[in-house]
């Protein structure tokens, strides 16, 4: 049985290992095939190529592009899409730049709260690279606002928390367009997260098919074994790929380990040949 896993973060977006340290960490867990799907960002995908070839494990160019929702969350997963097509270069770094003026009002927020933290402290976390809610979450922590990083996320900086400050947002088709544009399979990533009934996602997988959705992923490490059910059900309805990973962020979430697709769960390597297929790869 291949190990595979199509879902993780660098500390290019809010994972906390560096591109060599996550390949690395895959090779030690026995992993095949894997994805690195950063926030908003391909920048980590040079190093993380270099290293896979090295440690001789396939890597699909992998991206997840947060979009536009209501109620819940909607992030988009983008494979097998080309980093350096112009299209999409330029649509991440008008994306960065909208974080960019977010993460000092998210600052303000949360001194009016009477916290203290500077935009400094949250830039230091980062390491200088792409800033999210996980690096605020984690200076609060260290600093002991918090008990948890979840603590974090319930109090402030979770959507419509008392810092939350919302950025803008690539629209569903925007974000699908983009990903085909630059040759790549747009998935849902962790359905879940929409917080929507069966029926409500249901439509909304209809919609998103009609504006060119090309998958699921029915495994995440956030759903159950009747969740992943559920998703592979529609799956099959709207006759959509199936996908699945674990959404590692490193410590900034600590109950989360590389290959851990919830529940046991795994993924053989055919999920990737289907792909491979839909594309005329
Ligand atoms: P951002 O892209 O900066 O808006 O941050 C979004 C990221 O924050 C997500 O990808 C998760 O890694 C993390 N996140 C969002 N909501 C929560 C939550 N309620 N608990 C823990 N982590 C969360
Ligand atoms: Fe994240
Ligand atoms: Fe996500
Ligand atoms: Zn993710």
């Amino acid at each position: 049985m291949n190990k595979i896993d199509l879902h993780m973060h660098t500390n290019h977006s809010d994972g906390t290992f560096t591109p060599r340290e996550l390949v690395r960490h895959a090779k030690e867990k026995a992993l095949t095939c894997i994805s690195v799907t950063d926030h908003d960002t391909m920048s980590s995908f040079d190093e993380c190529a270099d290293e896979a070839k090295k440690l001789g494990i396939e890597l699909i160019p992998g991206i997840e592009i947060s979009a536009q929702f209501e109620p819940g969350t909607l992030h988009i997963l983008g494979f097998f899409l080309d980093p350096k097509q112009p299209r999409l270069r330029s649509t991440l770094e008008s994306v960065q730049k909208a974080r960019g003026e977010r993460n000092p009002q998210i600052i303000e927020k949360l001194n009016q709260l009477g916290i203290e933290i500077t935009l400094k402290e949250v830039v230091a976390e980062s390491g200088g690279k792409q800033i999210g809610r996980p690096h605020f979450a984690r200076v609060l922590f260290k600093k002991g606002v918090v008990k948890s990083m979840d603590e974090a996320f319930e109090k402030y900086l979770g959507k419509g928390k008392a810092a939350y400050i919302d950025k803008r947002r690539l629209s569903s088709r925007e974000s699908i367009q983009r990903i085909r544009e630059a040759g790549g399979i747009a998935v849902i990533a962790h359905p879940k997260q929409m917080r929507l009934n069966e029926k409500e996602l249901a439509a909304e997988f209809e919609r998103l098919v009609g504006e060119g959705l090309g998958g699921i992923e029915a495994y995440n490490s956030c759903q159950s074994r009747e969740e992943a059910g559920l998703y592979k059900r529609l799956a099959k309805r709207f006759n959509l790929l199936v996908t699945g990973g674990s959404d590692f962020h490193g410590a900034n979430k600590p109950d989360v380990e590389l290959g851990n697709l919830g529940n046991g769960a795994a993924l053989d390597y055919e999920t990737v040949e289907r792909m491979k297929a839909s594309l005329g790869k």
